[in-house]
């Protein structure tokens, strides 16, 4: 059997289309979406990752605003420039680029983000709500993946879902997701014992790890919906997966190449959540959207 491969720049296309229709109606409506992307130091690759997503809302009529802040910058300084956005009534969604340098923690700093902006939806209020089943802002990542299965057609109710990697920014929510879609989850990690018994028996397999190839084709049950999160860099500097893709594309149903699978629906994914959260301002201001 040779998969279908899940095309995530293509369906990450079709959604940004539908997208910059929706900030077509808010700009027409004198809203001009806007997102506040903040990066904290050089990090080579999230100043690739922050380049990309400005690059995204361009094209899809959002407005978006570049925070760079240096790498040494205190907590409060980086406080301050949240606050100011969170008050700010053109800024409609802020991202915080992750991850932060280590004297920045991560969890405290996402929690000043008002919840309302956090378009990335990390912030404890927003994991809570997905938690409790009427999420607000999903994370845009899970987000992704759940309209990847989407094209498969499977229905996830009753199937065995096998998530590898429990971070809260990929692995946690989309166990989540998965379980109000109705399958049977396995949320598997660092100490789990004998992962491959738990991989063989998964229809759908998310893999979010990030380690190249540790996903051997023998670790996949023949048919299921293979969905690699990992981004690695293999010797010859090539971006890979955590899923060995060669082997697992004879086995698996359908499955998610690296690059051009996961990455592209996350950045598509964000486009939303920041439409969404224009669009719930526009309500709020009592403004008509056209049809
Ligand atoms: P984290 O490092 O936060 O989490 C990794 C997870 O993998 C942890 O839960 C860890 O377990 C688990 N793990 C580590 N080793 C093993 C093992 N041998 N067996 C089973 N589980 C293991 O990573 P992220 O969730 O942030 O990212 C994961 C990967 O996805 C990375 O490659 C990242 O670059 C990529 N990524 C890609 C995105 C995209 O848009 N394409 C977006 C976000 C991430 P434990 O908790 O026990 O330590």
């Amino acid at each position: 059997m040779t998969a279908t491969i899940i095309d995530g720049k293509l369906l990450a296309q079709k959604l940004r289309a539908d997208w910059k229709l929706r900030a077509d109606r808010l700009n027409a409506a004198g809203i001009a979406p806007g997102l506040a992307v903040i990066l904290v130091g050089e990090d080579p690759a999230s100043k690739v990752y922050v380049r990309n997503k400005i690059k995204a809302c361009r094209e899809a009529g959002i407005r978006s605003e570049e925070h760079v802040l240096a790498a040494d910058s205190p907590l409060a300084e980086l406080v301050a420039l949240i606050e100011r956005l969170n008050a700010d009534a053109d800024i409609h969604g802020i991202l915080v680029q992750l991850p932060l340098p280590a004297h920045l923690a991560q969890a405290s700093v996402i929690e000043h983000i008002s919840p309302d902006k956090d378009v990335d939806g990390l912030h404890a209020r927003n994991l809570g709500s997905l938690l409790a089943g009427h999420p607000h802002f999903v994370p845009c990542t899970p987000a992704g993946i759940m309209e990847m299965l989407k094209t498969t057609g499977l229905d996830l109710r009753g199937k065995e879902a096998v998530v590898v990697g429990r971070s809260n920014i990929v692995g946690k929510p989309v166990a989540l997701l998965l379980l109000q879609a109705g399958a049977t989850v396995t949320l598997c990690h660092s100490h789990t014992r004998d992962l491959a018994h738990h991989t063989r028996r998964a229809d759908v397999l998310v893999c979010a790890v990030g380690k190249l190839r540790m996903i051997g084709g023998e670790m996949v049950k023949s048919g299921a919906a293979v969905i690699d999160v990992g981004m690695n860099r293999t010797s010859e500097g090539k971006l890979a997966g955590d899923v060995d893709y060669g082997a697992a594309l004879q086995r698996a149903g359908w499955i998610t190449p690296v690059p051009g699978g996961v990455g592209p629906m996350t950045v598509a994914m964000l486009l939303g959540n920041a439409v969404l959260a224009a669009e719930r301002y526009a309500a709020e201001q009592g403004i008509r959207l056209d049809p």
